[in-house]
């Protein structure tokens, strides 16, 4: 007697996930390009089977999406990343002797002498740190030219919002904005820093976000067409 194992029709491709959802209304897929999957997402009352159903129609398309997200980037050796609009080569030098991590940025080099066998982590934060120094000259040097003062400024790692300015004005910025080009980065903080005169997008605004400046329409157009491949840094 024997008994034969039947591939079900319900298996799903693994860039899918599953979540149910209380709020949800209809069946749906939602990219998370960042873990390069989908999600899908299943209302109350819907059985399994439809939803898998729906999935398997989708297929074709969720391949087609995944395969035009950027590929991501690492930090490793050999790799070249812009940092403040400059080419800058990274070269790891791996040495189990040495105490701590110590990381150099010269004109065109980012040297890296670690004893870690995977120093991402150290190198992120050494870029978080060279964009916050950056950025509080910047930010201050223009908040000057309109006699504001910027309360408290952060560098964080957001996953939708570039910069942001509160009430308070206390201005935030993504740490990723040191990998996009310089113009890039000085239109970001020229935004937040008008938002200190003006919290809304009228007319006033961006004319003032234009004059705070160095190239505007390009630093916004980049940000606009290429911003979200500043996610593909891991
Ligand atoms: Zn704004």
């Amino acid at each position: 007697m024997g008994f034969t194992l039947l591939k079900t029709d319900i298996d799903l491709p693994p860039y899918i996930k599953i979540k149910h959802s209380k709020r949800a209304k209809h069946l749906a897929l939602r990219l998370d390009s960042q873990n390069r999957v989908f999600n899908l997402i299943i209302p109350q009352g819907i059985n399994l089977h439809k939803a898998h159903k729906f999935a398997h129609e989708n297929e074709s398309w969720m391949q087609k999406r995944l395969s035009q997200l950027s590929s991501p980037i690492y930090f490793n050796n050999g790799i070249e990343i812009p940092i403040f609009g400059k080419t800058h080569l990274i070269k790891i030098d791996h040495d189990e002797k040495l105490r701590k991590t110590n990381i150099i940025l010269n004109n065109n080099e980012l040297l890296v002498f670690t004893n870690k066998d995977d120093p991402d982590l150290r190198i992120k934060r050494f870029l978080k740190k060279e964009m916050r120094n950056h950025v509080n000259a910047l930010a201050n040097e223009k908040a000057n030219i309109i006699g504001k003062t910027i309360n408290k400024i952060q560098i964080r790692d957001t996953k939708s919002r570039w910069g942001s300015c509160s009430v308070s004005g206390g201005l935030s910025f993504s740490w990723r904005l040191i990998l996009a080009p310089y113009e890039a980065l000085d239109y970001v903080v020229a935004h937040e820093v008008a938002h200190l005169e003006h919290l809304n997008h009228s007319k006033s605004f961006w004319k003032l976000c234009e004059k705070l400046s160095t190239n505007y329409n390009d630093g916004k157009i980049w940000m606009r067409k290429n911003g979200h491949e500043l996610m593909q840094y891991r």
